[in-house]
């Protein structure tokens, strides 16, 4: 899929592989899996392989597509594109040669601006350094919970221009959040008829510390039943700071 997105803190989206394995609470009510079964049915060629039904679903098993990667080239003017609203570039399944290949486009189209984002830190970790890390290349970890923040410990080793968290959906407080080596911050609520709450003083401590440590901060919502529910004001403010980047 590499079409415009209704995600607030990107342009487009860019899918060289789909589908996904669930691995930690963050993924309980992924919005990729349930839209791979519905991709499926309606017969889309991306989305006909099925994952194990323990950790993801129909249409869903982790696929990669070399004929995806031509895709940025063809966009004329320059886009923020999120990598893989669909899947996790860095799952243990993605051969390190395809990954190495979406760095090579990225770097190849520096007009346009690439965000990445995986839960897979680790993998993450012990390949950044047989990766070339243009400036154009956003890498961003998730982190729901307090259990995650080891993930952000390995982002910190990447070499990337911008590094970032995806504190979306938070579930609970992020005790012990360093931002050391963090560029920028997105908080947010879960949404969806399945959405957990969660609490303003987990999100008001996030923003707290970003603006204590001089980090951008982007309140992307408080979720509900719909992602619009509950607005995305904090306390009155929007939040929609995007990092400062490095020049190339
Ligand atoms: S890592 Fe992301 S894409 Fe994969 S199952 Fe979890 S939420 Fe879905």
């Amino acid at each position: 899929m590499a079409d415009r997105s209704s995600i607030e803190w990107t342009e487009a989206t860019w899918n060289p592989t789909t589908g996904c394995d669930r691995v930690s609470s963050g993924c309980d009510n992924c919005y990729a899996l349930t839209l791979a079964k519905r991709l499926k049915a309606m017969g889309a060629a991306k989305y006909q392989n099925d994952g194990d039904p323990r950790t993801s679903g129909p249409g869903f098993d982790l696929t990669v597509h070399p004929d995806a990667l031509d895709i940025p080239y063809g966009w004329k003017s320059p886009r923020t594109v999120f990598v893989n609203s669909m899947s996790d570039l860095f799952h243990a399944r993605v051969p390190l040669d395809f990954v190495r290949r979406v760095f090579e486009v990225m770097a190849d189209t520096p007009q346009h601006t690439y965000q990445v984002l995986t839960k897979r830190a680790r993998r993450l970790r012990q390949v950044a350094d047989r990766l070339d890390w243009p400036a154009n290349v956003w890498m961003g970890v998730s982190v729901e919970t307090a259990k995650e923040l080891p993930r952000v410990d390995d982002l910190r080793q990447v070499p990337a221009a911008v590094r970032f968290l995806s504190c979306e959906p938070l579930l609970g407080p992020l005790d012990g959040l360093s931002l050391d080596g963090i560029h920028w911050v997105i908080a947010g609520g879960e949404s969806g008829p399945k959405h957990r709450p969660m609490d303003p003083a987990w999100v008001s401590q996030i923003r707290d510390q970003c603006v204590q440590e001089n980090v951008a901060f982007f309140f992307k919502q408080w979720g509900g039943h719909t992602p619009k529910a509950g607005g995305r004001t904090l306390e009155g403010v929007t939040w929609d700071q995007m990092p400062r980047t490095v020049p190339a």
